[in-house]
């Protein structure tokens, strides 16, 4: 796989992914190193002339800028990239419109398998205490709640993925392009079955 190929694909929000994955950890650590660690240094050696008050509401605007830029890049790449993904008729030997189906389909369940995830973790821990140490005593994090957000997850999974899907097709039958391998089927005339790959072309 060669560079440029890639290259092709990357559209310009797949730049603004990339950029935005860099910079979260970079502006946490600017904060932190840079404001957060020399103030409180600075108090340590002298306490009589730091405010605690602005030291923990800076350790707080710190940490919630932190949490919303994760849960903007989560938003940007599950939601506003694929969206973006599926109208976008640029394909290529490396993504072909199949390829692009399959990435859209687990892209809209990335939310459903996060919360699944954020689930299972604690459940496990709580399982494995339970066997070594012979109490129960669940997770704070384990409650029925959170089974609404994950079934409410699971329908958005579902119900985005058919979207995509169907963006997708409208995408590809526009550019008239054949679905399974990306061939490029304007010019032909009558074309009932894609000359590459054999697939039949729907009308
Ligand atoms: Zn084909």
């Amino acid at each position: 796989m060669k560079w440029r190929e890639w290259k092709v694909q990357l559209t310009w929000w797949h730049k603004v992914t990339l950029v935005f994955t860099v910079a979260t950890p970079l502006v946490y650590l600017a904060m932190m190193y840079g404001i957060v660690i020399p103030m409180a240094r600075r108090g340590a050696a002298n306490p009589t002339n730091i405010s605690f008050d602005a030291l923990g509401r800076l350790v707080r605007i710190t940490i919630g800028t932190e949490i919303a830029m994760l849960v903007m890049l989560f938003v940007w790449v599950s939601i506003v990239s694929a969206w973006l993904d599926a109208g976008n008729p640029r394909f290529s030997d490396l993504v072909s419109p199949v390829m692009r189906s399959r990435h859209l389909s687990f892209n809209a369940w990335i939310p459903f398998f996060l919360a699944l995830f954020v689930g299972i973790v604690p459940l496990a821990e709580s399982l494995g205490d339970w066997l070594l140490n012979k109490k129960w005593e669940p997770h704070f994090i384990l409650s029925w709640w959170l089974a609404i957000p994950i079934v409410l997850l699971a329908a958005h999974g579902w119900w985005f993925g058919r979207l995509l899907q169907r963006r997708l097709r409208t995408t590809v039958s526009r550019a008239r392009l054949c679905y399974q391998c990306g061939y490029r089927l304007a010019e032909i005339p009558n074309c009932t079955r894609c000359p590459e790959c054999g697939t039949e072309v729907a009308a």
